[in-house]
């Protein structure tokens, strides 16, 4: 190596050394920024990539060879031959231009590496044929182990190169594959220069040839033509790329059919808007809006006549709003309205302008349609301390202002949407309940006041989530009827606890609570049929509890069910009797095996004695109707005392039993049995 480095210095010309080196730079560079697209695109566009990125390369291999061959200062008058020459370029050209395809093929493992082979070769032939072109007059002796190593050093530079632009690790590694490309040229150019030794045959001429000199100049500057037009068609490309990322852009936060932002907008304004009001210790609103009956316009005028009612009005509210304002359509007939509250400015006048500007009349396909709308209005950072929390709470919002006609605008309400916000996460742990055995049935049971004894047990349901702990069936029970998993559930419900009375050891009745849901199954009688055969349990053991307000919701419906449910013989009571509007027609439209009243009563009996009236008229009604009365939620002995007098027949709280496991109403109906029916209560 040593001689190759002293040929550079002692027998080359430093100026045009350099230019040769900065043809072999600038073409390097340019030559893989060309080949990053070939390897990026696909059919005619990666081989347009390809044709300039041989083109480009060879030029550079082929001027940088010849303008260092220029550069040897040599006292002999050099020739050249010019089929030979030409045929280098050629072949520099072709030979990059095809290793490089190769290596962005894709065929097999090493199809990169082998590229590079290939482009290696193809600089290694440019040179020597570039050298036989030479003709000097002197006699030229050539060392082959130089000659080896060049060929070793341009192939492993090769290899490299490509290895490096095809299996890039980091964003360095295309600068990487340049720089090998660019010594894969220079050392096989030196190497392979030191490899030849000229002894001259007749006297030299001395200085060096003006010929040369212009040659050397016009090389590099078709050279740099070449290459710069790589250049320029990189940087076109670049520039296209640019304009249509913009517009992707542009396309991807806008809405096709208003022209307002899209979702995608929406979420950026809200980002921004957020990190506005912290910076400048103001506050962002947010408004959605979502139109109440944009369903019918769609039915009655077609699907063209909706598209062009959005459209209109998407138009008039971009052009409504004021600075500070805007607005996104994030979908179907639902926009969103962001606005940055500067000065205190009235957001009444603000929310009032956005109503005429969605619901005034607008005309389109020929007509005046206008809709009304609901709107759900947050207040960053008053409702919501992030972006995301800020857009659940104005979703909840929006929510209550679709249920309530009367006020169709309606604010973030952090305490009422954090219990709709409970109930929607119930919904959702609820899926699957069953399945996961999260549940479990416990009896509270039910005594005859007068001798104390058991008389039945009411099936009350448990929730135990895992990391909830206990939920209250008062929670999870509404949740469950209104996302209709009640009626899996209550299967459940009923299926278990008719297992378990099946296996008591006294044939005590077992109540059910049945929710509204389950009221208006048409199918429900022939469900509770088949249930009490698959257990076992006679339908007389069976008494199932509905509430008046249940009753009420489908009047019709539910009385024809029950009837169907009395005809399996089941009993049925009702539930809670005395907490609903109307007791007492509840009473007409069916005939109850058992009045429950509700516990509230025996909760008042100690304080009011309207309480006490009540309940003994209605114990009075239930004797002349023949309908046996248990009192619910007995807490204390007075309230029993009551009852007792009063001609109460039944009784369930907590002063008798608390809700207990299936296996401790086991051990309380065997107590009662062994040693008579006060054990059972003191057992309890
Ligand atoms: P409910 O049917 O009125 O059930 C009686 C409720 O009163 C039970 O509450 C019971 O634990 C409670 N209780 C009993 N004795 C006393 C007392 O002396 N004092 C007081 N303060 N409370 C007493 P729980 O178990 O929390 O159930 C609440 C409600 O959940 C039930 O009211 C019922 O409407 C519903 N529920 C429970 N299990 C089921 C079920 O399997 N299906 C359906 N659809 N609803 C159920
Ligand atoms: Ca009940
Ligand atoms: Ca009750």
């Amino acid at each position: 190596m040593s001689y190759v480095l002293s040929c550079i210095a002692t027998e080359h010309n430093p100026f045009l050394v350099a230019l040769a080196a900065l043809m072999c730079v600038v073409g390097s560079w340019i030559s893989f920024s060309l080949f990053r697209r070939a390897r990026d695109t696909r059919g005619s566009t990666r081989a347009g990539w390809l044709f300039l990125n041989g083109m480009a390369s060879g030029s550079a291999v082929w001027c940088t060879h010849f303008i260092a061959i220029l550069a040897f200062e040599t006292p002999l008058s050099l020739e050249f031959d010019p089929l030979l020459t030409i045929l280098s370029l050629m072949l520099a050209i072709v030979g990059t231009g095809i290793g490089f395809g190769l290596a962005s093929s894709g065929w097999g493992r090493f199809a990169p590496e082998a590229g590079g082979l290939f482009v290696g070769a193809a600089i290694a032939g440019m040179h020597y044929l570039g050298m036989a072109a030479l003709h000097v007059e002197g006699f030229v002796e050539w060392n082959v182990s130089m000659i080896v190593a060049s060929v070793a050093l341009v192939a492993g530079f090769g290899v490299l190169s490509l290895n490096r632009a095809m299996r890039p690790v980091t964003r360095w590694c295309h600068h990487g594959a340049a720089f090998c490309f660019f010594l894969a040229v220079v050392t096989l150019h030196f190497t392979g220069v030191a490899a030849l030794t000229i002894t001259p045959l007749a006297p030299v001429n001395p200085g060096h040839q003006p010929a040369l000199w212009a040659l050397a100049f016009a090389v590099a500057g078709v050279g740099t033509l070449v290459i710069g037009m790589g250049v320029v068609t990189a940087l076109i490309d670049l520039r296209t790329r640019a304009l249509a990322d913009a517009d992707r852009m542009r396309l991807s936060t806008s809405d096709p059919l208003t022209g307002l932002g899209n979702r995608a907008a929406f979420n950026r304004v809200l980002e921004d808007g957020c990190s506005w009001a912290d910076a400048s210790n103001s506050q962002l609103c947010v408004v959605l809006v979502d139109f109440d009956d944009f369903k019918s316009i769609n039915q009655l005028r077609g699907y063209s006549a909706g598209d062009a009612f959005l459209t209109a009005i998407g138009a008039r509210v971009m052009a409504g709003l004021q600075p500070e304002e805007c607005a996104m359509r994030l979908g179907g007939d639902e926009f969103v309205v962001v606005k940055r509250l500067t000065d205190g400015g009235s957001l009444q006048g603000f929310l009032d302008r956005l109503q005429a500007l969605f619901t005034d009349p607008v005309r389109a396909s020929g007509t005046a349609l206008s809709c009304p709308v609901c709107m759900g209005v947050a207040i960053y950072p008053d409702h919501g301390l992030s972006s995301s929390d800020l857009l659940a709470n104005v979703g909840l919002a929006l929510a209550r202002a679709k249920q309530d006609k009367l006020s169709p605008v309606q604010f973030s309400d952090t305490v009422m949407d954090a219990a709709e916000k409970t109930r929607r996460t119930l919904g959702v742990l609820l899926r699957g309940v069953v399945e996961r055995g999260e549940l479990v049935v416990q009896y509270q049971p039910q005594f005859d006041l007068e001798t104390g004894a058991i008389s039945g047990a009411e099936a009350l349901l448990r929730w135990t989530h895992p990391v909830l702990g206990p939920v209250s069936p008062a929670d999870f029970i509404p949740v469950a009827e209104a996302s209709g998993q009640i009626v899996g559930i209550g299967e459940w419900v009923l299926r278990e606890a008719c297992r378990h009375a099946a296996a008591w050891p006294s044939p005590f009745k077992v109540a059910v609570n049945l929710s509204a849901v389950q009221l208006r199954q048409a199918n429900l009688p022939e469900r509770v049929a088949a249930i009490l055969k698959e257990t076992g349990l006679p339908a007389s053991r069976l008494e199932l509890e509905v509430t008046e307000t249940s009753l009420m919701a489908d009047l019709e419906r539910s009385v024809a069910v029950l009837r169907r449910l009395r005809e399996t013989g089941v009993s049925i009571a009702l539930d809670d009797f005395g907490t609903g509007y109307s007791a007492l027609a509840s009473l007409q439209v069916f005939s109850f095996d058992r009045l429950k009243l509700d516990k509230s009563f025996a909760g008042d009996l100690a304080m009011s004695k309207e309480a006490r009236a009540i309940l003994k008229t209605v114990l009075l009604l239930g004797q002349s109707l023949a309908i046996p009365v248990l009192a619910e939620g007995v807490e204390t002995e007075p309230q029993a005392a009551f009852l007792r007098e009063a001609g109460c027949p039944n009784v369930q709280g907590f002063l008798y039993s608390r809700p207990i496991s299936d296996g401790a109403l086991r051990a309380m109906i065997l107590a009662q049995d062994e040693a008579g029916p006060r054990a059972a209560a003191r057992h309890a």
